[in-house]
């Protein structure tokens, strides 16, 4: 396209709120023909709630949610912080910390009053060889909700299920993307169950899930050595990666700064429907061209 074409649809773009940062990025959008969602403030809000409690222990709701409360307050986890917020309106006071360890992808340990205590996923309460209750993990988990198991050393205190909602414009956009005969995947460090229940009815074609930090952007190298042309979408610090690797990475405006840096696009009304928006414009441009 010729320079002046790119500089008219880049500020056609910034106009509605959808931020291309370089030329390059706006010839290449036509081309994909993969687009690769991530779930957590992509797809959905990004400000998770509490939906259920479940106690394996003769306490009441507040002190369990004081304990969780205190095991996550290191943590800046979104899954974390719908906990810290929940007993910060509950006015809880919480437990103060002697140890603390993030372990990414997977969940949290911590030392209180001299005992140790774990909150993660499955994966991660397996690994420290705590057993629990898996039917009232899958059965959450297939409701749209994130399961976090709280333990001691040895036992299941409680679960927390935690969920999200979906943006009201996310049905929309995926629809638009099948459309356009994309290829649409969602990618999420969430476990199986709840990713597959929260796509269930968005149309997305592949659900990749139980993804660690590290391991989303060789997802989106996978995909490049099937010869695909792929957009990442994504707001974490963990999808950062990967935004650099697609072939067009964008961020959601509402994103964490690192994510925002990486991407080629940004938007700025955290909608996917802007998406769609920017793919017609590059194909607009490029069809003038030709
Ligand atoms: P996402 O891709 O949804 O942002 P992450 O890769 O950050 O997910 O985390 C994957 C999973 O690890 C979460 O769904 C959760 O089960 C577990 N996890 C991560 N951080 C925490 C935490 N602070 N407390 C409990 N569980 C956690
Ligand atoms: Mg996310």
């Amino acid at each position: 396209a010729t320079p002046v074409a790119i500089m008219v649809g880049t500020g056609k773009a910034a106009s509605q709120g959808i931020l291309i940062k370089s030329a390059q990025s706006l010839e290449t959008l036509h081309s994909v023909d993969t687009i690769v969602l991530d779930k957590t403030g992509t797809i959905t809000s990004g400000k998770p709630s509490i939906q259920n409690i479940v106690k394996y222990k003769d306490m009441s709701d507040d002190a369990f949610l004081t304990l969780a409360a205190s095991i996550e307050q290191g943590s800046e986890h979104p899954l974390a912080l719908a906990i810290l917020s929940k007993a910060k309106q509950k006015q809880l006071s919480l437990k103060s910390v002697e140890e603390f360890e993030a372990v990414g992808g997977k969940g949290v340990k911590a030392k209180i009053d001299g005992q140790t205590y774990f909150a993660g996923n499955s994966i991660f309460i397996k690994e420290n060889g705590i057993s629990f209750n898996e039917k009232d993990i899958e059965k959450l988990a297939d409701e749209g909700k994130t399961p976090l198991i709280f333990t001691d050393k040895t036992e299941v205190l409680g679960i927390i299920a935690v969920a999200d909602t979906i943006r009201n414009t996310s049905k929309a956009a995926i629809q638009e993307f099948k459309q356009k005969g994309l290829h649409v995947v969602m990618l999420t460090g969430d476990n199986q169950r709840t990713a597959k229940a929260v796509a269930q009815g968005l149309h997305i074609d592949e659900v990749i899930s139980d993804v660690l930090p590290a391991d989303k952007e060789s997802v989106i190298r996978r995909l490049q050595r099937e010869q695909r042309k792929v957009m990442m979408v994504g707001d974490g610090i963990n999808d950062a990666p990967a935004l650099m690797r697609a072939d067009i990475g964008v961020a959601i405006g509402q994103g964490t700064d690192i994510a925002i840096d990486s991407a080629d696009i940004v938007l700025m009304k955290n909608s996917l429907l802007d998406v769609n928006t920017a793919i017609d414009l590059s194909t607009s441009i490029i069809r003038n061209i030709k």
